[in-house]
């Protein structure tokens, strides 16, 4: 059984990294869904048409990466995303973890993700997936009332939704994170923490919850443009938010991005990544990559994606090296509005420019309760997390 090897090259692999190696995180973008729904904007086809061309141009996509990276880089983290991995055959997944394995240093404790959308799994797949190695479950639910999933054009019913975080548990995962949206057309506040209060009587651990975008593009948007569907106001964002961060809190789930709530310890590795302005490589199409102050993306279309792995092994449509100053800045504003910012980090990585000139609106932010600083580590109060966005346009 793979996850036997697996596991046996995961000890072998750990016996010879000994700690020296640089920890990098990697993203595999599976771009193929059962269908579009109308709010989403990320690159998904529904032609399951190249499927196996697709799997054989990620595994030489990896062998590329691996080449480059694995003398220097041990993996900490795998994270499927889409499009929807969990739809497809388990046997693909498979095939690219055992690549993965055999060309990359993976860590012992390596954390390894799917996103699943109810209705594409039963128990016996998500048995699978932990029989594969992987051992994250991120359940895309978005709603447990039917009206809303139904607005949302969701494949899955509440009692799908439910049934498969419940299943996800009985098969062995403990690691399990649903994602749900607020502010729908029409949503209250009781609406809303209905929703929530059926997330916390699942076995989960880590809930993400956005607000509801409007994406240039998506079909949403031309319903918005026709008058067919009105969106709620900012002010009911707001108070949405707000009632988000203080019933999670009170459940017991620390915030530790603006989206994003964990019981303590189960925190999701992978997007700490993203927050923490760590490395990773994006395998796939339209994945995004950052090495070495250096970020290149991939074509996003499948067949560009296709062709340029099979002309020079990589699918790199174009990319930019940050600058010290562009650097700090994704630095300051990742942490900030993630778990929070170490000035003492800051400046040790950057010197201490920016909190010299911005150390009068710190003290201003900390006297209006929007942020807090304990030795010299900033971090924004529920207040200051609901306007994040705005506050991290004012420094300087
Ligand atoms: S299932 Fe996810 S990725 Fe696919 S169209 Fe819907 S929201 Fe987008």
């Amino acid at each position: 059984m793979i996850w036997f090897t697996f596991l046996n090259n995961l000890i072998y692999n750990n016996g010879f990294k000994n700690g020296f190696m640089k920890k990098l995180s990697l993203y595999i973008h599976i771009p193929f869904c059962d269908h579009k729904c109308i709010y989403c904007d990320f690159y998904s086809l529904i032609s399951y048409k190249n499927i196996n061309v697709f799997f054989a141009a990620l595994e030489k996509e990896a062998e590329y990466y691996s080449a480059k990276y694995s003398n220097e880089y041990q993996i900490k983290t795998i994270f499927f995303g889409g499009g929807t991995p969990s739809f497809v055959d388990v046997i693909f997944l498979e095939s690219t973890l055992k690549n993965l394995n055999d060309s990359f240093k993976i860590s012992k404790d390596v954390e390894v993700t799917i996103e699943t959308n109810p209705g594409t799994v039963n128990k016996q797949k998500l048995a699978s997936f932990l029989d594969i190695g992987i051992n994250r479950i991120s359940v895309g639910i978005q709603s447990f009332n039917e009206d809303e999933l139904k607005f949302l054009t969701r494949i899955h019913d509440p009692k799908t939704a439910a049934e498969t975080v419940r299943h996800a548990y009985e098969v062995g995962f403990e690691n399990t994170s649903v994602d749900l949206i607020f502010n729908l057309p029409g949503q209250s506040s009781e609406k809303w923490k209905s929703n929530l209060n059926k997330a916390l009587e699942l076995p989960v651990k880590h809930i993400s919850a956005y607000s509801l975008i409007l994406e240039r593009g998506t079909i949403l948007n031309k319903m918005v443009l026709d008058g067919k569907v009105k969106m709620q106001d900012i002010e009911i964002d707001a108070n949405l938010y707000e009632t988000t961060i203080e019933h999670l809190s009170a459940a017991g789930f620390k915030q530790y991005e603006v989206s994003n709530f964990a019981v303590p310890g189960f925190e999701c590795r992978h997007n700490l990544t993203y927050w923490e302005h760590k490395e990773y490589v994006g395998l796939g199409t339209a994945a995004h990559s950052f090495v070495n102050g250096k970020r290149w993306w991939n074509y996003s279309s499948l067949k560009m994606y296709i062709a340029a792995i099979q002309e020079k092994g990589n699918a790199v449509r174009n990319e930019e090296i940050l600058t010290a100053s562009e650097m700090q800045d994704e630095y300051i504003m990742l942490n900030l509005r993630a778990n929070g910012l170490s000035l003492y980090e800051l400046s040790n990585l950057y010197g201490s420019a920016w909190i010299k000139r911005n150390e009068k609106f710190i003290r201003k932010l900390v006297n209006d309760k929007l942020l807090t600083s304990n030795n010299n580590f900033i971090k924004f109060t529920t207040r200051g997390y609901a306007l994040c966005d705005e506050i991290l346009a004012h420094f300087s």
